[in-house]
């Protein structure tokens, strides 16, 4: 009999509650804007359910309203993620205003590298040089079976040569032009230590293909959509959710993204995590969806996180931001 993990042993409040553990924000320090789901591709581990044939994407009306209240808080970090960022129109305008703001805000592009090979992406690689933009880009693995195994024919090569074009504008080496790579499992188990994987990475990018990068980043699949998806078909969705609870790690709680990220989505919503936004778990003000322009930097913090079973993929063994491992 499989477990019920709907039933109150996978309660992650009560998880917190019996180690009298309180999940709660500090002040903001990065916007997370997903501007939509738009994607060349199509990766089994995708919590977006993107690809190529999804239409929801960023208007350029309310990339005006996110740009202007943006503007006037004190956030340092704008952190676009999607889908495949680069695909959605407004994308460049979004990034040189950010960039031009009187105070400069940190812009971080988590880039799918296969983009830049795409008929009319040639643009990407330059622009996000000439803008200083930090590269965080998916890389499973240093070896093509694993990388295509999960995101698709022809996607390791059409990395590697990305990211070499990349360290040839200086990425990887020049302090202002940062290249990280993340690594996710190619299945229903929990990521190896972060700092031992970075090296065998950086031996194996440096020997094979000449890559240098800054930081590796290890994130835990999350068994939501399309991950959970192929847990429901494998049979392995309750398996996986005990192993993600049983390594309930209580000292990755402090460094939990949700406490200092604002996730915006491609209609300006706001959610605790991407996580949260992909499950339509809301962030909720006097009982309404907030809206990003609607937020006051100063109050916020004051807002309950809204938290679910699949939180224990943050917290399992060396826990899982969108900034890699947390304990
Ligand atoms: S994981 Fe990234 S690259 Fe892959 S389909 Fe999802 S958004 Fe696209
Ligand atoms: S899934 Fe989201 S809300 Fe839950 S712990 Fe992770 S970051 Fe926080």
């Amino acid at each position: 009999m499989p477990p019920d993990v709907l039933s109150e042993d996978f309660s992650f409040g009560k998880t917190l509650k019996a180690r009298s553990l309180v999940l709660h924000r500090t002040s903001p320090e990065i916007l997370q804007l997903n501007v939509g789901k738009l994607c060349n591709l199509t990766c089994s581990h995708c919590h977006v359910n993107a690809g190529p044939g999804r239409r929801e994407i960023i208007t350029g009306k309310t990339v005006d309203r996110i740009l202007e209240w943006f503007e006037s808080t004190d956030i340092p970090v704008l952190d676009l993620t999607g889908g495949s960022p680069e695909m959605v129109p407004d994308f460049r305008r979004l990034v040189k205003t950010v960039r031009q703001f009187d105070s400069p805000r940190r812009v971080i592009d988590r880039l799918n590298a296969t983009i830049i090979e795409e008929p009319g992406y040639g643009w990407v690689p330059e622009f996000l040089a000439d803008n200083k933009v930090e590269i965080i880009a998916s890389m499973p693995c240093y070896q093509p079976d694993n990388v295509e195994a999960q995101r698709g024919e022809g996607v390791f090569d059409a990395s590697i040569r990305a990211f070499q074009k990349l360290n040839a504008l200086g990425y990887g080496r020049n302090p202002h032009l940062k290249l990280h790579f993340v690594y996710n499992p190619n299945g229903a188990f929990l990521p190896p230590a972060q700092d031992r994987l970075e090296e065998d990475y950086r031996d194996a990018m440096q020997e094979h293909f000449k890559i240098i990068f800054n930081s590796l980043y290890c994130i835990t699949n999350m068994p939501i959509a399309r991950f959970a998806s192929y847990l429901k078909r494998e049979n392995r969705l309750a398996d996986y959710m005990v192993l993600l609870r049983n390594a309930f790690n209580p000292a990755t709680i402090d460094s939990l993204m949700c406490r200092d990220t604002i996730n915006v989505s491609w209609q300006g919503e706001v959610f605790d995590c991407d996580f949260n936004q992909m499950l339509e778990l809301p962030t909720l003000k006097d009982g309404q969806h907030l809206k990003a322009w609607e937020i006051d930097p100063n109050t916020f913090r004051e807002l309950p996180i809204q938290t679910g079973t699949h939180c224990f993929g943050c917290t399992a063994g060396a826990g899982s931001s969108c900034g890699g491992t947390l304990a």
